[in-house]
């Protein structure tokens, strides 16, 4: 897929969910189909609560991104980076429906317009609240503010631990997977690419 288009899959029309109770009855058949009793007394209340983790999980199908980041726009004279690093980001994979989480950082060059910080956070929440791959969720943030504030360039970089390369075993336990996404000035000019990427990494090893 294009990176534009990348960007827009389940960018900005609402998905419509299914009724209520839909998730809960397929998590009774999964829970007979691994061997389990569904009606055993750990067991009864499960495929409600994963129904509402899902609801919850999911949410940001729902999330009007256009309106998330022009509520919170202002005309700044201010040309310099704007850097928000160490969100944390919790997701799920959309091939194994499992968590993968870590940490975003997100930086723009202002062209007259900046948005209020506390949206940075809920812009990477808002997508992460999907299911997703960590190369597309990337690409989506960068190009979400792109398409608003029209700034100088972005940057966005996300790394994050899959729990389906971990307990599946498929990697090594600890390894972090890194992808980034650097638009206009990010892009072209080493220099402020630099400057970005070694902002993020000031007092910040890893994951710890
Ligand atoms: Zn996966």
């Amino acid at each position: 897929m294009k990176k534009k288009a990348a960007a827009r899959a389940g960018g900005k029309k609402a998905a419509r969910p299914r009724a209520p109770g839909s998730i809960a009855r397929s998590v009774r058949a999964v829970l007979a189909a691994v061997g389990e009793d569904p009606r055993r007394d750990g067991l009864l209340k499960t495929p409600d609560r994963v129904e509402r983790a899902f609801r919850f999980l999911t949410r940001g199908y729902q999330e009007n991104i256009d309106a998330l980041l022009t509520s919170a726009m202002f005309d700044v004279d201010y040309d310099e980076m704007v850097v928000v690093k160490d969100i944390e980001v919790a997701s799920l994979c959309e091939h194994h429906l499992l968590p993968f989480f870590g940490r975003a950082h997100v930086a723009y060059i202002p062209k007259g317009k900046v948005i209020g910080l506390s949206k940075i956070p809920r812009l990477v929440d808002a997508f992460a609240r999907r299911l997703q791959v960590q190369e597309r969720m990337t690409v989506q943030i960068a190009h979400a503010l792109q398409d608003s504030l029209h700034p100088g360039g972005v940057g966005v970089v996300i790394e994050a631990m899959h729990l389906c390369m971990i307990m599946r075993g498929v990697e090594k336990q600890h390894s972090v997977a890194v992808t980034s996404c650097m638009l206009g000035a990010f892009r072209e000019q080493s220099q402020t690419r630099e400057e970005f990427l070694g902002l993020i990494r000031k007092k910040h090893d890893g994951l710890q």
